[in-house]
């Protein structure tokens, strides 16, 4: 039997020089966005107050590769590419047959697969002249990536921080700030969306949708400023394929080809950068991989969720997306996986998913932390609870694959590292973690805010 080595590296000569745009390639292309006011479709130049415009050729291209530039080239160069890692102590611990590989990428100073995007965000906003960028962050790993990104290029940051985490995750505040950015606590007083929520909930938690309502109005009352999403949009996703398209080269060098392709969805952008690369092996040869998208049972958008128009924040400023989506009032229960509470997704995934291309599953908040610790002591690596996702749905098919003697290969991509998720670990640990679920009347009740589109 050959070896495989526990860790696949590749020569930085060898990282990816262009990223994978999966819009070449799917047979039902994303419905357009949709303006949140006249509901007619957005033109590139409606985005151009938030965005730089490279990134907006980048959010609507149909070019299938598109080139890397050498600067951020230069600087992912500082932390990738990340390894590819043989799970053989969690193999071990499950006693199964299955062979498992996961892509680490907790290995960069944010701690996480944002700062991927992060990079050629502040990249193309500089090189336009751009000083100053918002942001909204959940737990908190977006934030520390584009405060990193944006010190990089000599540019401001400006980051409203959904409540829950802005308290329970006091330490990535602190990351934030050494990078030089400013953190808000978001629904603040600072802006008009902000101030509307507090009006109506003095006590309310925050969530994704409301943050990101506050930072684009930020953004686009200043001439100086643009905005920064750290997920679900085109050009997110497309820059995170880096992940995927090293994941292929790792494979090919040691002669492997993952059966199952597994990642956690929060907007979308880790699950689809590393899954994409391999999906277009299925769109143009067939290859027979299986792609599942795996969520919080708490925040159910695409096992639970309307494929509906949809606004992309709280406020009805952003776009309107065609969509899985829980509706865009939905604030979900405050679980540990602050990154994956957003009430819609990506419209790349979703019409994947739509499409009967990608499947999806939800799992509880106890499974997912019952999986992360497994996975601490059999791998060593600290996961995120948003990452602790992926490992819970792979943990399920290797057992699977105990019960059947099938050695599948399974992938998953690790999105992140856990060392700021302590308090979550230590209530997990105590055993005061609660599971949440929707009812269906929950739901009908969130659904009943989509905007009526013709
Ligand atoms: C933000 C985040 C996620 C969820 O976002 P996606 O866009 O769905 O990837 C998952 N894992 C980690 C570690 C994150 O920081």
């Amino acid at each position: 039997m050959k070896t495989i080595p526990n860790r696949v590296y590749l020569t930085e000569d060898e990282l990816p020089k262009q990223y994978y745009n999966i819009a070449a390639d799917m047979p039902t292309r994303p419905k357009p966005y949709l303006n949140p006011v006249t509901k007619e479709p957005v033109q590139p130049d409606d985005l151009a107050p938030l965005f730089a415009k490279e990134l907006i050729a980048q959010e609507v291209s149909t070019e299938r590769y598109i080139d890397i530039p050498k600067q951020v080239r230069e600087i992912y160069a500082k932390f990738r590419p990340s390894p590819l890692i043989r799970a053989y102590g969690l193999e071990k611990a499950l006693d199964t047959p299955a062979k498992i590989y996961y892509k680490y990428e907790g290995n960069n100073p944010s701690g996480s697969h944002k700062l991927n995007s992060a990079i050629p965000q502040a990249f193309y906003n500089k090189a336009e002249g751009v000083r100053r960028l918002t942001t909204e962050t959940g737990a908190g790993q977006w934030g520390s990536a584009l405060s990193i990104a944006a010190q990089m290029f000599g540019l401001e940051c400006t980051v409203y921080m959904v409540r829950v985490s802005y308290e329970q995750k006091p330490y990535r505040r602190t990351l934030m700030q050494t990078y030089g950015a400013n953190v808000i606590a978001s629904p603040s007083t600072l802006t008009n969306a902000g101030r509307a929520i507090l009006e109506k909930d003095p006590d309310s938690l925050g969530s994704l949708g409301i943050a990101i309502s506050e930072a684009v109005e930020d953004a686009v009352m200043r001439d100086d400023t643009h905005y920064a999403l750290g997920s679900v949009l085109n050009h997110v996703i497309l820059h995170q394929t880096i992940i995927g398209l090293e994941a292929k080269k790792q494979f090919e060098k040691i002669d492997e080809y993952p059966d199952i392709v597994i990642g956690c969805n929060g907007g979308g952008s880790n699950f689809s950068g590393c899954a994409f690369p391999f999906l277009h092996d299925k769109l143009k040869n067939g290859a027979k991989t299986e792609f599942v998208a795996v969520e919080p049972a708490a925040c159910p958008k695409l096992t639970k969720g309307k494929f509906a128009y949809d606004y992309g924040d709280t406020a009805k400023m952003a776009p309107i997306a065609m969509m899985y989506t829980l509706g865009h009032d939905f604030v979900p229960a405050g679980i540990h996986a602050g990154g994956l509470r957003y009430h819609g997704d990506s419209a790349l995934l979703s019409q994947l998913y739509h499409d009967g291309y990608v499947s999806a599953a939800a799992v509880r908040q106890t499974d997912v932390f019952k999986a992360a610790v497994l996975f601490a002591r059999s791998e060593i690596i600290l996961p995120a609870p948003e990452s602790a996702h992926a490992i819970a749905y792979a943990i399920q098919k290797a057992l699977e694959c105990r019960e059947t003697g099938e050695a599948k290969t399974i992938f998953f991509n690790l999105s992140g590292h856990g060392d700021f998720d302590l308090a979550a670990y230590e209530e997990y640990l105590a055993g005061r973690l609660q599971d949440f679920e929707y009812t269906d009347e929950m739901l009908e009740k969130c659904f009943s805010t989509l905007p009526e589109i013709d």
